[in-house]
């Protein structure tokens, strides 16, 4: 394993850190503050070729290696994680299924516009019933001559007020589990599809998130994504390479709490010295880094592994995944410890990355899902 960064990805991570520093710093809690999706900030990072990632380029992407597509995601987490999430999205949940498992047809219309920033994309796993268990979804797809038609209802699902489309799940029968399921792209606008967002929730707060409601929704049989019965796939494909995006968006978080805790504890002095001269302040500081660098390697090593070939990373995906957004909400915890007072005030950052990081633990496979699932691929019960 070799993670030296070639000179290309050192120029590429130096301007990025230039761009999101000059161009989203100064807005990042305007907009969290307002509930308020950023889109004109997203669209000039696209223009930049942020957004392209990994998609190659005759679909409109970047055709990006994924350790540099990796340090872009890091790098704008560093100063806005929700802009990470938006550009992480082609190359991860919503895209990467479709370069996988679309045709070329659904990978020209859907994908090219997504990789340019010109459309965006939602996708919708989890119901009000069931999240962590995929396959136990109850919204159901009936084939009808060239249409399927949509009944049900997807919980917590981001990007609703500007999404295009959205790639979501249904089951032909209940009774075939993950084997019954179908995924779908289903244009927005579509007759019987309706959205229902959340206000004032924990985290996250500039993402539109919330319910998807299907009444007889009839959605083109040419907008299934692989073949009937293939959709569990389909949103493995995406869950997996959306950790990725996850990972790297919670160590550019991390690494922001270091990056202002280190600041204050060096400014603020309390019993007439900095506080970073105190050991218990120095405890914290020196687990935050432990804990960033750990989380960071597994992260690259992912991206190594995706950039070796290798088909199938699902145990360094959870791995990658559960470390680094337990090192985010770690660094953040101890971030608002080092501000003391001020680190409940939104006149700081850290609250921010508080409030995020707890959310990160629980998106894209909880952590307690991941944990089960390393320990079962220790164990020989999964592959
Ligand atoms: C802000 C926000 C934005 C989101 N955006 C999206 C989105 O855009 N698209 C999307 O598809 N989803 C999105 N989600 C949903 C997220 O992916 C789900 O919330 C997540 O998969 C967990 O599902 P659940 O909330 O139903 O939890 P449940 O499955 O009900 O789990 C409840 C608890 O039980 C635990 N548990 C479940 N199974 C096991 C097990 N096998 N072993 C041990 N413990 C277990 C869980 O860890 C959790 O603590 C979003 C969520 C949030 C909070």
């Amino acid at each position: 394993m070799d993670f030296s960064l070639s000179e290309e990805q050192q120029q590429i991570r130096k301007a990025v850190r230039e761009f999101a520093q000059r161009e989203i710093a100064p807005h990042v809690m305007e907009y969290d503050q307002q509930e308020r999706f950023p889109i004109e900030l997203v669209k000039e990072a696209a223009k930049h070729g942020y957004m392209g990632g990994v998609v190659p380029p005759e679909y409109g992407g970047a055709g990006l290696d994924y350790l540099t597509y990796t340090l872009i995601i890091e790098e704008i987490s560093r100063v806005c994680q929700i802009i990470g999430c938006a550009l992480s999205f082609p190359s991860g949940l919503a895209g990467s299924a479709i370069l996988r498992y679309g045709t070329e047809e659904q990978k020209r219309k859907y994908l090219r516009p997504l990789a340019r920033g010109e459309a965006f994309a939602a996708t919708g796993v989890p119901e009000p019933g069931s999240g962590t268990d995929v396959a136990a979804m109850r919204t159901t797809a009936r084939r009808d001559g060239n249409e399927y038609v949509l009944n049900g209802s997807k919980a917590w699902i981001s990007f609703l007020d500007v999404a295009d489309w959205v790639l979501t799940f249904a089951t032909l029968d209940r009774r075939l589990k993950h084997k019954g399921i179908c995924a779908f792209i289903i244009e927005r606008d579509t007759p019987g599809m309706t959205f229902h967002p959340y206000k004032n929730k924990l985290g996250f707060r500039p993402l539109c998130t919330g319910d998807i409601v299907f009444q007889d929704c009839r959605v083109p049989a040419k907008n299934r994504i692989g073949a009937e019965g293939e959709g569990f796939k389909v949103a493995m494909c995406a869950v997996e390479n959306g950790r990725l995006g996850v990972a790297a968006r919670a160590v550019g978080m991390a690494q922001a709490c270091l990056d202002e805790a280190v600041k204050y504890a060096r400014e603020r002095v309390v019993f007439d010295q900095p506080i970073g001269r105190f050991q218990l302040i120095q405890s914290m500081i020196t687990d935050m880094v432990t804990g960033i660098e750990s989380a960071r390697f597994l992260t690259y090593r992912l991206a190594w592994l995706k950039d070796q070939g290798v088909e199938r990373a699902r145990r360094e995906a959870s791995i990658a995944k559960m470390v680094a957004t337990d090192v985010a909400l770690m660094a953040a915890t101890h971030a608002v410890q080092i501000f003391g007072a001020y680190g409940c005030s939104p006149e700081y950052p850290v609250s921010r990355y508080y409030r995020d990081a707890k959310v990160f633990q629980i998106i894209e496979g909880t952590n307690q899902l991941h944990r089960a699932l390393i320990a079962e691929y220790t164990l020989g019960f999964r592959q």
